[in-house]
């Protein structure tokens, strides 16, 4: 029987110990010191992305990094791809990467509206998602003339299946793809660490210009690289990146002397894995 106290105690511990674990990539425990520059003596890298090839992305987003001369990268789907064509084949034009995110857009089944013919990640196999990953890729060929090379993971989740029979498609990415990116991580990626296949990505969405600043002040050390990640892109909300938090976060990356290399996630890793 523990008493009150030795139970509050035992609570204060266990906090300690998960504090004291969430900190583990701090200075203070020096495990985590990297030593790593990019083009132009930069100290960190930072790229933008949005998923989903949503409308708004070609309206409102896209005109502002075309203004600001800055690419970003986006990852598509097919079917989101065909509502707006045209500007998605200007876009590949301007220098923008496109990357793939799936044909299905298949999440794990707890979000019930993304389910694709009443299927989550939970009901299908890898050889079911390889096709729906190639498919999109060749479309991304014949429609707009882009051999993708990046990757998102809907939703972040990287597996199919159930319990025992859960299989992660992690490799299934590394095979086919230069990067995989997830979603909503703890923290951005070290270069000399991190795995091309699992890329760390935050979000960037429902946010104001300080409080992304804030993010990346809190993300940056040790010379990492930043993905942030939006959806749509106009009056800031849960899905939606603010347009003048994006502006002012464009021309806050663009001065030398806050220490970001902007570019696209293909960009930095290629640079990143010659340089490493
Ligand atoms: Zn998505």
């Amino acid at each position: 029987m523990y008493s009150t106290h030795a139970i509050s105690k035992l609570i204060a511990a266990t906090f300690f110990t998960l504090s004291v674990s969430s900190c583990a990539g701090t200075k203070e425990f020096g495990s985590d010191k990297v030593e790593f520059t990019y083009p132009n003596g930069a100290q960190y890298a930072i790229s933008l992305s949005f998923d989903d090839a949503r409308s708004s992305q070609i309206d409102v987003g896209i005109p502002i990094l075309d203004k600001h001369g800055v690419k970003g990268t986006f990852y598509v789907n097919p079917q989101f791809v065909e509502k707006r064509l045209a500007g998605w084949q200007q876009a590949a034009i301007n220098g923008h990467e496109l990357g793939n995110h799936t044909s299905s857009h298949l999440c794990t089944g707890n979000f019930a509206w993304l389910r694709k013919d009443n299927l989550g990640l939970e009901q299908v196999n890898l050889d079911w998602l390889k096709e729906d990953i190639e498919a999109t890729t060749r479309y991304m060929k014949k429609h707009l003339n882009v051999e993708p090379k990046s990757f998102a993971y809907p939703c972040g989740n990287t597996f199919v299946g159930r319990g025992k029979e859960v299989r992660s498609y992690v490799p299934l990415i590394a095979e086919l793809f230069n990067t995989g990116r997830t979603w909503l991580d703890e923290t951005a990626n070290n270069p000399i660490y991190t795995d091309f296949a699992q890329l760390a990505g935050n979000r960037m969405d429902g946010m104001s210009f300080e409080e992304i600043k804030a993010q990346l002040n809190l993300l940056k050390e040790n010379n990492k690289w930043i993905i942030l990640a939006g959806h749509d892109v106009g009056e800031k909300s849960m899905y939606t990146t603010d347009k003048d938090a994006l502006e002012a976060l464009i021309v806050y990356l663009k001065d030398p002397k806050n220490g970001y290399w902007l570019a696209t996630v293909d960009e930095v890793a290629t640079y990143i894995e010659k340089n490493r």
